[in-house]
């Protein structure tokens, strides 16, 4: 063989292939597996979308046949929301949007033009609104929505998803009279129907149509890729849900890589066991999600003292201790993880103690998840760690929650309250997310809240509970590796490494040099997910969705 051709063949086997794309002149950050930021400036990228080199500023760069000019601009690996509800954000998005309204007229007010401007809705379904947030924080009754629609059904939902009201039209729909009893774990209070009761309005509602689930799907990635959410935890899949990611799929739909819990058991006869990752590690049913009690806004949260502002109840609890081992025990025997929502300190210690029995049946990499973890009692939370248990926990539900908290517990019991240094502290996992559509699914005021413990406004000035702010290295792993760690996912994506996806964001700011508020505010202008960049900020376009 000739020496030239000796060497061209050489050259060829040591040049990239030809489909390479690099990405230069990056303001890279991203969190190292030693828990540190770590800074790059260029990523290599293969043509099956991972990443092959990730390289610093004085790395010779390699040949690319694609190379693209950051700019200078900032890149950060996609965020992952560890608790989210996807179909319900896409569904939130279509119907009558409630959130931030101010006043029970403000609320009549714009279920007076939805209805007007939607006269084929045989039902008005919205949801979002917040007495807390009112002058007289009054719950909303039936008579308040007869008022203003008194000849069709109507059903709003809470914010945080635990309580709904009801018109008289949709309770004469549902069958429901003032002698029905509520179910137990439930209430009914003139049209307010609490936790467990809501079922009695739900199964009266028309579903919706695999059409219509399409179509929430479908905005609700749209969505998600707007404010660089690259993965997401999707938390109480129903059935028509997880047809709906299948279909998507099935037809190259899916953006959003998903991590799916199941709604309790309900799906146990159609997925008896985690499937693998399907469509490109677009999708996989990777455990079950139960519920351990109700939220603290409606008094469902179960506590191990009376409420502070209610001295006659302790909250809702849902299950007996023997029927949560039951429950999580016949999820983890087909495979499952599992992902326990407990808010209050009570349901919070039950759980734990469930798991602990099960980390010793089942071992500790079962990665037994807590979702909200919101207030637990500051003796039992060093129990997780060593049983493996995650937190999985959303910033923006401090800010939110935090006057709310202090009325529900009083002053003296919230030591334990969305506690995120102390779980660090005792070397649990953390995991963090925003249970969209409970809040805003933009992650930016979550990793601003993470460092601060203020809200968008700055409040409280020095911070709510200060000694519970992460550093942004913290809250940055918490929203990306360690919240894929948490769905079993860490080797597929959470990070730029080489043989990872490449699944990446370019953001208007560099997070590292600006303050908590600033860092909130952080507009994303690119979304790439394997490689391909699938959503870019419109040229002087709004915002995706409203932020918080
Ligand atoms: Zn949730």
């Amino acid at each position: 063989m000739h020496k030239p051709i000796v060497a061209l063949i050489a050259a060829l086997l040591a040049s990239p292939a030809f489909s390479d794309t690099l990405i230069d002149r990056a303001n890279g950050i991203q969190v190292g597996a030693d828990g540190k930021l770590q800074h790059f400036t260029a990523l290599l990228v293969g043509d099956d979308g991972k990443v092959l080199r990730v390289l610093g500023a004085g790395a010779a760069r390699p040949k690319a046949t694609t190379v693209i000019d950051a700019g200078g601009r900032t890149l950060l690996p996609g965020l992952i929301d560890a608790h989210g509800h996807v179909t319900e954000l896409g569904f939130a998005a279509l119907q009558l949007d409630l959130v931030g309204t101010s006043s029970l007229s403000d609320l009549q007010q714009r279920l007076r033009t939805y209805a007007s401007a939607h006269p084929e809705a045989r039902w008005i379904v919205g949801r979002g609104w917040n007495q807390e947030l009112w002058p007289d924080k009054r719950f909303p009754t039936a008579a308040d929505l007869d008022a203003i629609v008194p000849d069709r059904p109507v059903v709003l939902g809470r914010v945080d998803g635990h309580a709904l009201v009801a018109n008289s039209a949709a309770m004469k729909a549902a069958g429901v009279t003032p002698s029905t009893a509520a179910p137990a774990g439930g209430r009914i209070e003139n049209g307010l129907f609490v936790d467990n009761a809501m079922s009695l309005m739900d199964k009266a509602v028309p579903p919706p149509t695999p059409a219509e689930t399409d179509q929430a799907l479908a905005k609700a990635q749209e969505i998600l890729l707007g404010y660089g959410v690259t993965g997401v935890g999707s938390m109480s899949t129903t059935m028509d849900a997880w047809s709906a990611m299948r279909r998507a799929g099935e037809a190259g739909r899916l953006s959003v890589r998903m991590m799916v819990y199941a709604d309790e058991l309900k799906l146990l006869s159609a997925e008896p066991r985690p499937t693998p990752w399907l469509y490109g590690d677009r999708l996989r049913m990777v455990g079950i999600k139960f519920y351990a009690d109700g939220a603290l806004g409606s008094r469902g949260a179960w506590l191990k003292q009376p409420y502070a502002d209610k001295p006659d109840t302790r909250g809702l609890q849902f299950h007996s201790d023997a029927e949560m081992l039951s429950l999580a025990d016949t999820a983890a025997s087909h495979g499952f993880q599992i992902a326990t929502h407990a808010i209050g300190d009570a349901a919070n210690a039950q759980i734990i103690g469930v798991y602990e029995k099960m980390s010793k049946k089942y071992g500790r990499d079962r990665r037994w998840r807590i979702e909200h973890f919101q207030i637990v009692d500051p003796a039992d939370i060093p129990r997780i760690a060593p049983a493996g248990v995650i937190a999985s926990m959303q910033p923006t539900h401090q800010t939110s929650d935090r006057l709310m908290a202090e009325k529900r517990l009083g002053p003296n019991r919230l030591a334990g309250a969305y506690a995120w240094q102390t779980v660090l502290k005792t070397g649990a996992k953390l995991a963090f997310g925003s249970d969209f559509p409970v809040e805003s699914p933009n992650p930016f005021p979550g990793l601003s809240a993470a460092i601060s413990r203020r809200d968008m406004s700055g409040q409280p000035p020095g911070g709510w509970l200060p000694r519970e702010r992460v550093t942004f290295a913290r809250a940055l792993n918490a929203f990306t590796r360690d919240a894929a760690y948490a769905g079993f996912a860490e080797q597929k994506f959470g990070s730029l490494e080489p043989g990872k996806w490449a699944d990446f964001i370019i953001v208007d700011r560099d997070p590292t040099s600006v303050d908590a508020q600033s860092l909130g505010r952080t507009e994303v202008l690119e979304t790439w997910i394997g490689g391909k960049r699938l959503w870019a900020k419109p040229a002087s376009a709004s915002r995706p969705e409203r932020g918080k």
